[in-house]
């Protein structure tokens, strides 16, 4: 069955095109804010983060960073806050309204204050990312963000305007596909790269089950790190690879413009709410998912299904790689054979043949997936 949203409600805030001319014409302060926190704007809104319907006050931002639930008692493992920087916030008190700039710099949502609060960073770093070392990408992040945070009800007055703008579905428009695909169990594949053949392993197994109608794969593609692929060839390569390998009656492919937040088991958690909320019944676990160098154990984001009952159920791969003896994608739980029967399919590998200018093994690759990978301009400055 298609699951009710998070909370038992899909949270949708979208202004009417009447609404949006009159809050226009207001003159109201207009706030900017670091890109991570914009695209978390129009994730409320649309409700991929339902039941949160603004940006959060103290009670539950304390509650998250303590207990790993929101005031209400649902399992909450990331808060999402907004601190805007700068001078432009210090006259803004309780009840005031303001317009928050999408990445072009127009206003997109209107923010309704409710509390302003102070923020410790380091604390954030530690509980969210376990680590205040500023080597980790979103760690290093906040220091670009300001120390009070703000919160109060988002209303969305337009779309953020993302890369593959088509494939950036809100949580209705994907329960209505699944709904009229037949989709009643729908698995949700989450990726940051662009597919090779362990991927392939994954998502073919997952559509082999015979309690799965459809498979929804969704990239993030917001704000990823240095070194990561880019958002567009990240969507352009899944793009050539849904439409060559898949049957388009059992795949649905789809972006999510948010930042990447490499917090390993708590960012699975997330992730898991989220797709519930796309309509998601099954939630695709493979080993370290957003994981990062060695902060987090690589198992530990399918154990903490154990621990939090978030109404989606996880599917559980160990790692995959490539076995040539065996002639296919493998896990250790099948392959008999050694290390040195055993091809890296890692994309830190595939990355480092790209910078090397060296030839992409069409072993892991697809070769549609390889043209596209050697276009040139793929890697994230
Ligand atoms: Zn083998």
């Amino acid at each position: 069955m298609i699951p009710e949203p998070y909370g038992g409600r899909l949270v949708e805030s979208i202004m009417d095109k009447k609404e949006v001319e009159r809050v226009l014409d207001d003159k109201l302060p207009r706030i900017s804010a670091v890109p991570e926190q914009v695209y978390d704007a129009e994730k409320i809104a649309t409700g991929a983060f339902s039941p949160i319907e603004g940006f959060m006050g103290s009670e539950d931002y304390d509650r998250v960073l303590d207990k790993n639930q929101l005031s209400s008692g649902l399992p909450w493992t990331i808060p999402i806050i907004l601190t805007p920087n700068g001078s432009s916030m210090g006259s803004l008190v309780a009840g005031d309204e303001f317009l928050l700039n999408g990445l072009d710099n127009e206003p997109f949502v209107l923010i309704k204050i409710e509390e302003k609060y102070k923020i410790d960073k380091g604390r954030f770093a530690e509980r969210v990312y376990g680590t205040r070392d500023i080597a980790h990408p979103n760690v290093l992040d906040l220091q670009k963000w300001g120390e009070i945070a703000i919160s109060g009800r988002v209303k969305l007055l337009k779309k953020l305007r993302v890369p593959a703008a088509q494939y950036e579905f809100t949580p209705r428009e994907t329960r209505q596909i699944f709904q009229k695909n037949g989709w009643k169990n729908v698995a949700a594949y989450q990726a940051r790269n662009p597919p090779h053949m362990a991927h392939e392993f994954i998502q073919r197994m997952t559509l082999e089950r015979d309690d799965i109608d459809g498979l929804f794969i969704q990239p993030v593609i917001g704000k990823l790190k240095k070194g990561d692929y880019k958002p567009e060839i990240i969507m352009k390569a899944y793009e050539v690879f849904v439409k060559n390998y898949y049957r388009d009656d059992r795949v649905l492919l789809g972006s999510l413009s948010i930042a990447m937040r490499y917090a390993g088991p708590k960012a699975v958690l997330l992730y898991a709410i989220m797709r519930r909320n796309y309509g998601c019944s099954h939630y695709i676990v493979g080993r370290d998912q957003a994981g990062l160098g060695n902060y987090y154990d690589p198992y530990e984001g399918q154990r903490i299904f154990d621990r939090y009952d978030i109404g989606i159920k996880p599917i559980k791969y160990d790692e995959v790689f490539c076995c040539t003896k065996c002639g296919m994608m493998v896990s250790a739980k099948v392959c008999p054979h050694g290390p040195e029967y055993h091809i890296d399919t890692s994309q830190t590998k595939i990355r480092k043949l790209l910078v090397e200018g060296k030839q992409l093994p069409l072993e892991i690759l697809r070769p549609e997936v390889v043209q596209i990978l050697e276009s040139g301009d793929v890697i994230n400055q």
